[in-house]
């Protein structure tokens, strides 16, 4: 009987003691709802759908478009015809005017945020100013923008050293666009020494709002947590920029991709849980990763 009795305050204190605090902002923003709404009701159309690379960033989603018959390719098929559908991270003017001189139909599930950068970096370019992209120089946001231009954008890629190629166009007016997901802490701190060499310089800073509330929520889910979990593909832009800000304050911050990669012992002697996930994290896998830390912490009480 008393053992029981035990049992029964551990299994409450134990419901007590491991709080798992879910981000408001976790999982998907506008865009990539939008996105996948446009996705999934062309995939209704008998027509064979292309799509170049991932239409957002996570496999669950891009292997539940390829059973609804949406093909991911990286060049368009020449001897085939379709519809060519542009992923939220947008795609260079050139690739798809290259679609349209195919024959394919273009559907443009591009992000209306991501459509404003490249209207401002384009009515820059128009007005004779030297275009700078922010951002991550592979990624197919960044490489939608520049493919927008007629002249060559400069990419200040924040790993990399850039302090000379800023000196070189002190004197040439310039203007500034920021890839959406960036973190707006380092973007400052570049545009601070932008502004101290660049002598003409415009700056809009193009950091989507989604990207803006998970990056603040961010802030404060480590310092009120013992343990941070990050939802989210390895491939996610947004999601990795997450993981940084939270292991940079608390570093038993964990990246995963789904449920799979949690580890019993992380949450040894652990009170609470912060859990937040990047854009493109569907809300099945954010609640399969909710429910798999609430059986480890009844498992570990009952063990
Ligand atoms: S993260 Fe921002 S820019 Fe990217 S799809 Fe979402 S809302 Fe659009």
């Amino acid at each position: 009987m008393y053992d029981i009795n035990i049992l029964i305050i551990r299994f409450v204190l134990a419901k007590i003691q491991m709080k798992i605090n879910l981000a408001k902002s976790a999982g998907f923003c506008f865009g990539v709802k939008r996105a996948l709404k446009i996705a999934k009701e062309i995939a209704k159309s008998p027509e064979q759908i292309y799509m170049s690379g991932d239409i957002v960033h996570n496999e669950k989603i891009v292997k539940e478009l390829s059973r609804l018959g949406i093909k991911r390719i990286k060049h368009l098929p020449k001897k085939t015809r379709g519809i060519f559908l542009v992923r939220a991270h947008g795609e260079g003017k050139k690739t798809i005017e290259r679609a349209l001189a195919l024959g394919y139909k273009v559907v443009d599930a591009t992000c209306p945020m991501v459509k404003e950068i490249h209207r401002i970096a384009k009515t820059e370019e128009d007005k004779k100013r030297q275009v700078i992209v922010i951002g991550d120089r592979n990624h197919d946001e960044v490489l939608g923008i520049i493919g927008q231009l007629r002249q060559e954008a400069i990419v200040i890629d924040p790993k990399e050293k850039f302090l000379k190629k800023i000196k070189r166009i002190k004197d040439t007016p310039c203007s500034v666009v920021v890839q959406s997901t960036q973190n707006a802490e380092i973007v400052e701190r570049i545009k601070s020494l932008l502004h101290a060499y660049i002598k003409d310089l415009r700056f809009f800073n193009t950091i989507c709002n989604p990207t803006k509330t998970k990056q603040e929520e961010i802030k404060t889910l480590p310092k009120e947590n013992d343990l941070v979990i990050v939802v989210g593909s390895k491939k996610s832009a947004n999601t990795k920029r997450l993981y940084e800000i939270a292991s940079s304050i608390n570093k038993r911050t964990y990246w995963i991709e789904n449920e799979n990669q949690i580890k019993p012992y992380w949450l040894k002697e652990i009170d609470s849980v912060g859990i937040t996930a990047g854009a493109s994290t569907p809300e099945e896998t954010i609640r399969n990763v909710v429910s798999c830390l609430k059986s480890f912490a009844k498992n570990n009480l009952e063990s």
